[in-house]
C-alpha cells in the first residue's frame, strides 16, 4: 500500500510499504478515508523527536472496517469508524478508569501508546491506505449513518476535538467563566470551541497567525494578537485586572516569541501570570522528557524554568498529559450527529495522500491559511486541493458554526 513515511527531518515521502494484516484475533483492519496532519506530527517533521526512519505517520484516522479478527464482537465489515489516536487495551488499571491516554499495556514500560508517533510504541500510523487497529472493539468508535456526509467533522474526533475539550475539562471551565487559551492552532481552536459550548462567558485566545485569529473571532471568541499586545497585560485588561478563571495550554514545548525564538517556558509562565489566584490550568500542548536539539539548556533535559513560586502563591491547579480521547469522543460525536457542533470549521485543506509531503511543508510554516489538513488516501492524486481554504471560509460564511 501507499503510505507517508518519515525518512528524516523535513523528509516525508510517499512509499510502498507492506499492507497491514490481522495479527491478533482482536484486531480490525480499516481502509482509511480521512487522516489528518496534526501539530504533533510537526514535532517529528522538524526533527525534534527520536522517531525512527521508516515509521508510517498518522494518528488522526477515520475509515471503513474491511476485515475483523475472529474475536471481534461489535464491529462489522463496512462500519465507518473513528479511531482515537491512543492505542489502548481497555482493561489495564488506567484504561479501567477511563485514562486510555495512559494505557499501561500497549507501550511498556511507558504509559500511553499511539499510532505513528515517536516513543509511543511500535504502531504504524494511518497516513496510508490501511491501518491495523489493535483491540478493535475498544479502539474504534462506530459512526452514525451520516458518517460520509459529515466526514470532515467526524475526522476531528480522533484527536483534536476531544483533546481541545479535555483542555477545558482540565482547566475546570464552568458556565460564566473567563478562559484564556494559548495557541490558536487546531487544538487551541477546539479548546476555544469547547469552552464556548461549555458556557464560558469570555474566551480569549492568544496567537499571532492571522488566519487562525480570524477563526477565533468567527466562533465568537476574542483574539489576542501577541504582536500587538503583551498577552498577559491584555488578558488582565479584559478581565478587570483579575485574570482569567481558567487557562489552557495548546502550544507545547516549541512555544516561541513573535520573532521565532523558542522559549519552552513561555506559555506556561504566561498562564501562571494571566490566570486569577486559585484558578485552574489545563495543559494539552506536548512537553517531552528530553529534547537534545532544543536551543534551550534546560529543555534539552525536558525541563523548563517554571514560575513555581508564583504558581504556589496564587494557589493555582494544573493537570496535563496525553488526551484520553475515548472519554469524550462518543459524546462529541453525538453533538456532530445532532447538528450541534461543526468542528470542521478548522479544516483548510483536503488533499490526496500523494500531496502529503507538500502539505507537511506548508502546514509546518503555519502561514497562508494552512490550519488543518485532511489527507484522503482513497482519492486519486490530481489537481491539488479537494477543498481549499477559500471554499472552507465561504462555507463558513454561509452557515453558522453553531447550529441554532
Ligand atoms: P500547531 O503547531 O498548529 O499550533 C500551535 C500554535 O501555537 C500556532 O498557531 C503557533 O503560532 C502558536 N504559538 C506558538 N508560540 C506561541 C506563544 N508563545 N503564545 C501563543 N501562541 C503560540 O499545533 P496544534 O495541532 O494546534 O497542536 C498544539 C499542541 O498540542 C502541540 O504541542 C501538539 O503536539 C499538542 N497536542 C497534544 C495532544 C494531547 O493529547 N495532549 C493531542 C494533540 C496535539
Ligand atoms: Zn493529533
Amino acid at each position: 500500500m501507499k503510505a507517508l513515511v518519515y525518512m528524516g527531518p523535513r523528509d516525508i515521502r510517499v512509499e510502498d510499504v507492506p499492507d497491514p494484516t490481522i495479527e491478533e484475533p482482536t484486531d480490525v483492519l480499516v481502509q482509511i478515508t480521512s487522516t489528518n496532519i496534526c501539530g504533533s506530527d510537526l514535532h517529528m517533521y522538524e526533527g525534534r523527536t527520536n522517531v525512527e526512519r521508516g515509521k508510517v505517520l498518522g494518528h488522526e484516522n477515520l475509515g471503513e472496517v474491511i476485515e475483523v479478527g475472529a474475536a471481534v464482537r461489535l464491529l462489522r465489515v463496512g462500519d465507518m469508524v473513528s479511531v482515537p489516536f491512543n492505542v489502548s487495551c481497555g482493561f489495564c488499571e488506567n484504561c479501567e478508569r477511563g485514562l486510555t491516554g495512559a494505557c499501561l499495556l500497549m507501550n511498556p514500560p511507558h504509559a500511553g501508546a499511539a499510532y505513528g508517533y515517536a516513543g509511543m510504541g511500535p504502531y504504524h500510523g494511518g497516513q496510508a491506505e490501511y491501518l491495523r487497529v489493535p483491540y478493535g472493539d475498544f479502539n474504534c468508535l462506530r459512526l452514525p449513518e451520516d458518517a460520509r456526509d459529515k466526514e470532515s467533522d467526524y475526522a476531528m474526533l480522533a484527536d483534536i476535538f476531544p483533546t481541545g475539550y479535555e483542555a477545558t475539562e482540565r482547566a475546570c471551565v464552568k458556565p460564566g467563566d473567563s478562559v484564556v487559551i494559548y495557541g490558536a492552532g487546531p487544538v487551541g481552536l477546539m479548546a476555544a470551541y469547547s469552552a464556548t459550548m461549555g458556557g464560558a462567558a469570555q474566551v480569549l485566545v492568544v496567537d499571532r497567525v492571522l488566519p487562525r485569529l480570524a477563526l477565533v473571532e468567527k466562533i465568537g471568541c476574542i483574539p489576542v494578537d501577541d504582536t500587538m499586545y503583551s498577552p498577559v497585560e491584555r488578558v488582565l485588561e479584559l478581565t478587570d485586572g483579575k485574570g482569567a478563571d481558567c487557562g489552557c495550554e495548546c502550544v507545547g514545548y516549541q512555544a516561541h516569541d513573535t520573532e521565532g525564538h523558542e522559549h519552552p517556558n513561555m506559555t506556561m509562565n504566561n498562564l501562571v501570570a494571566s490566570v486569577r489566584p486559585t484558578g485552574s490550568i489545563g495543559v494539552v500542548g506536548v512537553f517531552t522528557p528530553v529534547d537534545p536539539k532544543s536551543p534551550d539548556k534546560l529543555e534539552k533535559h525536558g525541563q523548563i524554568a517554571f514560575d513555581m513560586g508564583r504558581f504556589f502563591m496564587k494557589g493555582l491547579s494544573m493537570r496535563s498529559g496525553q488526551a484520553n480521547v475515548k472519554q469524550y469522543n462518543r459524546r462529541l460525536m453525538e453533538l456532530i450527529h445532532q447538528g450541534k457542533a461543526r468542528p470542521s470549521f478548522v479544516v483548510s485543506h483536503e488533499l490526496p495522500l500523494s500531496d502529503g509531503p507538500d502539505a507537511y511543508k506548508h502546514f509546518d510554516t503555519r502561514v497562508d491559511g494552512w490550519t488543518k489538513v485532511i489527507l484522503k488516501p482513497q482519492v486519486a492524486g490530481g489537481p491539488r486541493g479537494v477543498r481549499a481554504m477559500e471554499e472552507a471560509v465561504e462555507v463558513e460564511a454561509r452557515e453558522s458554526v453553531y447550529a441554532s
